[in-house]
């Protein structure tokens, strides 16, 4: 590949200008190549590095989330962003897994967004409209998303949502003599998940209505189809405004599957999106490519799997991502992650830290009580009198630079840190000096 740019005009001998061009592309491509490697915390560089798009039994996918973390080892990714649908419930289990095998796990999301389509009668004015389901990534950085409770309240009612949509799907399907138990979406969907499609779509199976999952899809669940109902979803500009006031990078994901993908994609880039999935199974999708470079927008995508039993899904750690598209991501993701790492201790030190707790499936972080004197969480003594410390539960591992990162800017509002380890946690404590 590099060969064919070596040559000069003409087929010569390379022209001076060419050389330099040459090696300043090279060793732009050591350096993206460095960052990745850095960032993944291993020396070599494979095309299964990263996978940033999969699901667990916190949402629609059928491993638990240290299953996909045990297969993603498996399949040689070292760096798993575990993005379910509207909740970051599966997050923790999945850090601490990853800590086993020594990999790194993103903090992710997938929203559910919609986007409205409007059809222009006569004279221009709007003679109908119609609404398409987008869904949105969304990556947070080592401590997860600030303002928590903000991104949970939102969470939750988007959840909320999935559960009123879902039974609207069942009592269409009864009106439309295929009944099914409202009991069974709720079992398939697992112990506190919020119902979505496919749920719906086993259980229509299990009934005996329809021949596989995939046909409850195509006649009776497809987007405006006989049984299907809208959710509370907000609107797509709504998601990208709420990653970005939460400190998250926000991507569209798989772009192929809409109607009308184009326009959506340069409204979101004019809001802020940061980037789009533009590379599948079969490599880099051509026309999304050249969208997103057009929009200035990051290149990536996933594998989106779902652990579904079907021989042809996509697996973990099979969509290949070159170096440069990686370095590209967490190029403008580390600002973004960093100012989120700012704005959380700033509010811990402040004392306005607000929606941390059991409830918020969005934190990342848990207060820990610590007793006066000598005794501490997890055996690390720490200095002073401290009575409480905010803890953040981390990745397994944080690189040199996000170590240094955050006690910097917790010296900046006046703050201590300390990394504890045991068999049970890997979390950075931080505490008021
Ligand atoms: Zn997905």
């Amino acid at each position: 590949m590099a060969g064919k740019n070596k040559k000069g005009g003409g087929g010569g001998a390379p022209s001076k200008l060419s050389r330099k061009k040459d090696g300043h592309a090279k060793s732009k491509q050591k350096f993206a190549e460095e960052v990745v490697l850095k960032f993944a915390g291993v020396d070599r560089l494979s095309s299964k590095l990263f996978d940033l798009h999969c699901h667990s039994t916190c949402s629609d996918g059928h491993l638990s989330p240290e299953f996909v973390v045990a297969r993603a080892f498996r399949n040689g990714v070292k760096v798993l962003a575990l993005t379910d649908h509207d909740t970051m419930a599966g997050v923790p289990a999945a850090m601490q897994a990853a800590r086993k095998y020594g990999m790194r796990v993103i903090p992710g999301i997938e929203i559910s967004a919609k986007t409205v389509h409007r059809k222009s009668g006569r004279g221009g004015a709007i003679s109908a409209t119609t609404e398409e389901p987008v869904h949105i990534l969304a990556y947070y950085g080592c401590c997860g998303p600030s303002n928590c409770g903000q991104l949970e309240k939102k969470l939750a009612e988007v959840r909320e949502g999935r559960f009123i949509r879902a039974k609207e799907m069942v009592r269409k399907l009864k009106v439309l003599q295929k009944p099914i138990k409202w009991e069974n979406v709720l079992r398939i969907a697992g112990e506190g998940v919020a119902p979505g499609r496919p749920h719906v779509a086993r259980a229509l199976f299990e009934a005996g209505h329809v021949d596989s999952v995939g046909q409850a899809f195509t006649k009776y669940l497809y987007n405006d189809g006989p049984a299907y109902a809208r959710g509370a979803e907000l609107p797509a500009e709504e998601v990208v405004n709420l990653i970005q006031q939460t400190g998250g990078v926000s991507v569209l994901a798989h772009p192929w599957a809409l109607k009308d993908p184009i326009p959506l994609i340069e409204q979101l880039a004019n809001v802020g999106l940061h980037g789009v999935e533009v590379y599948r199974s079969d490599g880099r999708h051509p026309v999304f490519g050249s969208v997103a470079e057009a929009c200035n927008l990051a290149k990536i995508g996933g594998s989106d799997f779902h652990a579904r039993g079907d021989p042809e899904e996509t697996d973990l750690g099979a969509i290949a991502l070159p170096a440069g598209a990686l370095h590209e991501f967490l190029k403008l993701a580390d600002p973004v992650w960093s100012s989120a790492v700012e704005n959380i201790l700033q509010d811990f030190a402040e004392g306005k830290l607000e929606g941390i707790g059991k409830d918020n499936e969005s934190c990342l972080m848990e207060k820990v009580e610590i007793w006066k004197g000598d005794i501490c969480l997890t055996n690390v003594q720490l200095p002073g009198e401290e009575e409480e410390v905010m803890c953040l539960r981390l990745s397994p591992w944080l690189t040199e630079e996000e170590r240094q990162m955050l006690d910097k800017v917790a010296s900046k509002f006046g703050l201590r840190s300390t990394l504890l380890k045991d068999e049970n946690h890997t979390a950075l404590a931080v505490y008021r000096q």
